[in-house]
């Protein structure tokens, strides 16, 4: 039995839990297996990484799971402790936290917990933190932590700025080659390429999907089912997960199922999820029969430039393209065309009081686009992780009466 405010949840999800469970299952066994692990940030270089016969783990994918589990509240304080912020990313806090106290939800699938780095590498384009973050467990198991240092807000993508992130990355290539005990196959990275390229495309259409009215699927569905685009990308097992769940939402839409049953409003929801209350948050839109339709978070893992043909400069120009990374003129014009496209009644801004990086209601962009599209916006205040900085009640109260404002719109 399912009551309507339950997730419709597809089937193609059972599949993906298998694709997730093997590649935990390859990470476990790696070290036995003589393959070198390589820590990599969200928006890395995993081509570079996978193209050298790494296997790449991404902690930030880590710190979600300790949001989503409710683990981080409990392990944030103990990074505290040690002296990290309680003010800076909670996703590095839980995750930190999570290792000190030997406790995490990877263990619930028979791992023993993530798996020690032989080498990590960040790109600062998303933000500091990523590096601050490697750098202990560089400290901790004396490896190397490499990275790219990405410029931030930026406006225009041109030559000198993709010439100066391309050749950070293929600097990158010595010591991950001395790390991996290889040399770099140009040809496996220009496959490596080709495959992310396809697995972006296709999470591009999955969500594209969602411009149908009424949508078949939603924002809260979108954080599951971009598992594989985040630590899958450059591999098969993403293409071929993502040809089928697109075969699914392409009948749905054809079937006119809609992800809310009776979906009145739509809604675009910018910033970070709060990855705790997915759930509660899912069921009072279905409830309201209000559907979050898009999001700036899932569509951060579509990287259109990547081009086999020009591995370095397109890798660097897909990284440095990034929503996160650009100026508030583009990230306005971004958040319109999004709005326009995906039929969208309202903007619900996360306020994640440990990103600010990835807050973006503080310099009064809400405003200046309601007056522009003259939609309504609601800010919420929150947390990607840290639950004692979000309130339930008063986040439930606020989501009635904007949804109660757009019935009057
Ligand atoms: S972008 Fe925000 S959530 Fe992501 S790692 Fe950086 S501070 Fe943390």
């Amino acid at each position: 039995m399912s009551s309507a405010t339950e997730r419709r949840d597809f089937e193609a999800t059972k599949k993906m839990k298998g694709v997730m469970g093997k590649y935990f299952m390859e990470l476990t066994q790696g070290p036995q297996q003589g393959r070198k692990t390589a820590w990599c940030t969200s928006v890395g270089p995993a081509e570079l990484l996978r193209a050298l016969g790494y296997n790449v783990y991404f902690p930030e994918n880590h710190g979600a799971m300790l949001g989503a589990t409710r683990m981080a509240t409990d392990l944030i304080p103990l990074a505290n402790a040690r002296g990290f912020s309680p003010d800076i990313c909670s996703y590095l806090t839980s995750d930190i936290g999570s290792y000190l106290k030997g406790e995490s939800p990877l263990q619930k699938m028979k791992m023993p917990g993530p798996p020690k780095a032989d080498v990590l590498v960040f790109n600062t384009n998303q933000c500091r933190d990523v590096k601050d973050w490697f750098q202990f467990y560089g400290r901790e198991w004396n490896v190397p932590c490499v990275g790219i240092h990405t410029p931030r807000a930026i406006g225009e993508l041109d030559d000198s700025l993709i010439d100066h992130v391309a050749q950070q990355t293929e600097a990158l290539v010595e010591p991950l080659e001395k790390a991996a005990g290889t040399k770099l196959d140009i040809d496996k990275l220009r496959e490596t390429i080709a495959l992310s390229k396809q697995c972006t495309d296709l999470w591009k259409t999955v969500l594209e999907a969602a411009a149908n009215v009424p949508s078949p699927l939603t924002f809260f569905d979108g954080t599951i089912q971009m598992g594989p685009a985040v630590v899958l990308r450059g591999h098969q097992d993403a293409v071929d997960y993502y040809r089928l769940l697109l075969d699914e939402l392409k009948q749905r839409a054809a079937d006119g199922v809609a992800a809310v049953e009776g979906e009145r409003f739509r809604v675009y929801w910018e910033g970070m999820p709060i990855w705790g209350k997915l759930s509660s948050l899912s069921g009072q839109f279905t409830e309201l029969r209000t559907c979050v339709a898009a999001s700036t978070y899932c569509n951060s893992w579509v990287f259109e430039a990547l081009d086999p043909s020009d591995p370095f400069r397109s890798m660097a120009r897909a990284y440095s393209s990034i929503f996160i990374c650009r100026s508030e003129e583009f990230k306005e014009q971004y958040i319109q065309q999004m709005v326009e496209h995906f039929r969208i009644d309202g903007i619900l801004y996360h306020d994640a009081k440990t990103c600010p990086n990835n807050s973006n209601n503080r310099y009064e962009m809400p405003e200046r686009l309601r007056q522009k599209l003259g939609k309504p916006y609601l800010v919420v205040n929150g947390d990607l992780n840290d639950l004692r900085l979000y309130s339930e009640e008063q986040t439930r109260t606020n989501i009635e009466a904007f949804v109660e404002q757009l019935a009057e719109e």
